[in-house]
């Protein structure tokens, strides 16, 4: 019998963190090539590369937290000792439930 994992918390939470550090690519290697393509002054493209920065910091720090063991409620990035780490982990550290199983 095979699972169906693709709504499991773990591949959303890997999905998540790989979108996140596309963005944070994008934002810090392709953003500041097109404000200076578009001839924004560098005082201007560093408060819109700032904002960009903050943004992304913000919602990756959120969609971290928001992402949870659906038995215990710890998020998939914290492991003992209240540690972050940027990866999910496939056991939840507090409850042990496999969090690669469907929800
Ligand atoms: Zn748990």
């Amino acid at each position: 019998m095979s699972k169906n994992r693709r709504n499991s918390p773990y591949v959303k939470a890997c999905l998540f963190m790989l979108c996140s550090i596309l963005c944070g690519i994008v934002a810090i290697s392709l953003v500041p090539m097109v404000l200076a393509d578009l001839g924004l002054s560098p005082d201007a493209a560093g408060w819109v590369e700032a904002s960009l920065g903050a943004t992304w910091v913000l919602v990756g720090g959120i969609g971290a937290f928001a992402i949870r063991c659906p038995m215990c409620g710890r998020s998939l990035f914290k492991r003992r000792w209240s540690i972050h780490v940027p990866w999910p982990a496939e056991r939840c550290s507090k409850c042990n439930y496999d969090l690669t199983n469907e929800t």
